[in-house]
């Protein structure tokens, strides 16, 4: 049940970045007010010092809020809101505003990723909001616990996880994590509202390392690039091959890290592998090989778009722009070559993805041997991560749907497959496999999803059934 005397109409959003602009950007094209705080600068610019300002003067105080939410309106998506939207939101700092958190009905920490800011601004907000008030943290993947650690249980209650993906405005994803405290209904409001209001896809994740889509994507993207690195493939070959032909967009391995910043997956990779001693995956994640060339890159500041040249640099040219592509053993960009593979020929005269991925991973050559690989790891590391990260199977295939673009999910893929010959295989070639999916298989199951009259329905380890796709969330 959710709280009908509860809605949404202002909402305050501190920490003006990346993030917090980008989340003001969406609540205010959904017709909800938002006052958007940073800290207060504790230096003039030669700008400000030229006008004749001084600290104390609001446009001074203002104005790491008022750049962050300029530069997120600058660029698209939320270039495109209407002025009508942009009225909305009212910019302010964190010393001589925090008393508009009065009127919030929800209140959304977005400040870097960082324990003790974040547990810092949680006292502030705890003093400024009213009892009842929403509170929400946009961490990446810091535990809940800690940053609710010494708040009172009334904040408590009305506590959670809301993580957007970035660009918030038109990422479908949102991963919500209840705390330790949260009240359901809670939940369930945030939930119906993310929906209907924001067009969310929302996926519940328990309070895990990375939750849900970080958690696997990790480990599969840094499986993808070990795997490359090791095999001898190039930037371009493996981008050509994990891209759009099996069923992922086109910014594939390569040009994903580019756009995210080496530096920041990197950090993600480290501290993942960190968060999760148990895990008898998490050695991927810094793997030798790979380790090697992120420290080589970083230290060239080689660390994608940001930079201006990652795994690729950009180069203008009088044919419009071209792409040079990084060589994983020299640190050179070379050439841009066309990728001529004939098992790909073939693919691409194949319309429907799951027809594809049968195809390519029959074949025994350098595409069928990546695309095995690669989704080889991510199946079964799904189904290692359950129960731990979700009770059910199939928000991760939502995670990956809709926070990566991918046309399947890792279950979804498996399912394309045939669960029991894909098992099969993943056993001869020695993989870690979840022990629930051989009493699946065992109990006369043959796939992760079945649809009765015209219903979908997803195997639940725990239940040890199929149960109906959306009463799991
Ligand atoms: P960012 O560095 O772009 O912005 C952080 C902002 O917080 C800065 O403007 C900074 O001045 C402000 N800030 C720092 N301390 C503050 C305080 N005490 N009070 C008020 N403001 C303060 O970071 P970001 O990328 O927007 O990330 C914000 C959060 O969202 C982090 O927890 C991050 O892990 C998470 N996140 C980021 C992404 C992404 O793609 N960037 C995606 C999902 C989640």
């Amino acid at each position: 049940m959710t709280d009908p005397e509860r809605s949404i109409n202002r909402a305050a959003v501190i920490g003006a970045g990346t993030m917090g602009a980008g989340i003001a950007s969406l609540l205010a094209s959904a017709g909800v007010h938002v006052d958007l705080l940073d800290i207060v600068p504790d230096a003039l610019t030669p700008d400000e010092i030229g006008q004749g300002l001084e600290l104390s003067d609001p446009r001074v105080r203002n104005r790491i809020a008022e750049n962050g939410w300029s530069m997120v309106r600058a660029s698209k998506p939320a270039s495109d809101i209407p002025p009508e939207a942009v009225a909305r939101v009212s910019i302010g700092n964190v010393e001589d505003d925090l008393d508009r958190l009065r009127q919030a009905n929800w209140i959304i920490e977005a400040v870097v990723e960082d324990l003790a800011a974040k547990r810092q601004i949680m006292t502030s907000i705890e003093m400024a909001r009213v009892p009842g008030s929403l509170v929400s943290t946009n961490t990446s993947g810091l535990p809940l616990r800690e940053i609710l650690k010494g708040r009172s249980q009334e904040l408590g209650r009305h506590f959670l996880g809301t993580h957007f993906f970035n660009p918030p405005l038109t990422m479908k994803l949102l991963e919500i994590i209840p705390g330790p405290l949260t009240d359901h209904t809670l939940v369930e409001f945030i939930t119906g509202f993310a929906e209907r209001q924001l067009d969310k896809g929302v996926v519940v994740c328990k309070d895990t390392p990375n939750f849900i889509a970080n958690r696997v994507a990790s480990v599969q993207s840094s499986f993808d690039m070990d795997y490359v690195l090791t095999n001898g493939y190039t930037v371009e070959e493996a981008d050509e091959i994990l891209g759009p032909i099996v069923g992922r967009p086109n910014t594939a391995i390569f040009r994903l890290r580019d756009l995210v910043g080496l530096d920041v997956s990197t950090r993600v990779a480290e501290n993942l592998y960190r968060a999760i001693p148990h895990d008898e995956f998490r050695d991927i994640l810094i793997r030798p090989r790979l380790s090697a060339l992120r420290t080589a890159m970083v230290e060239r500041g080689l660390l994608g778009r940001k930079t201006g040249g990652g795994f690729y640099r950009a180069l203008k040219s009088p044919g419009g722009r071209r792409f040079l592509p990084l060589d994983l053993q020299t640190l050179e960009y070379g050439v841009p070559q066309t990728i001529d593979l004939p098992t790909l020929t073939l693919a691409k005269e194949i319309d429907e993805v799951a027809e594809r991925l049968r195809f390519l991973v029959s074949r025994n050559d350098r595409v069928g041997d990546l695309v095995w690989a690669s989704l080889s790891n991510v199946m079964a590391y799904a189904a290692y991560c359950l129960p731990e990260i979700a009770d059910e199977l199939h928000p991760i295939d939502k995670a990956f749907r809709w926070g990566y673009s991918w046309q399947l999910g890792p279950y979804e893929i498996w399912d394309a497959l045939g669960v029991p010959s894909t098992l099969a295989r993943l056993k001869r070639d020695g993989m870690l496999i979840a022990g629930w999916v051989d009493e699946m298989l065992g109990a006369g199951h043959e796939g992760f999803y079945k649809t009765i009259d015209g219903l979908s329905y997803a195997y639940s380890p725990i239940e040890k059934d199929y149960l109906p796709v959306e009463s799991g969330r």
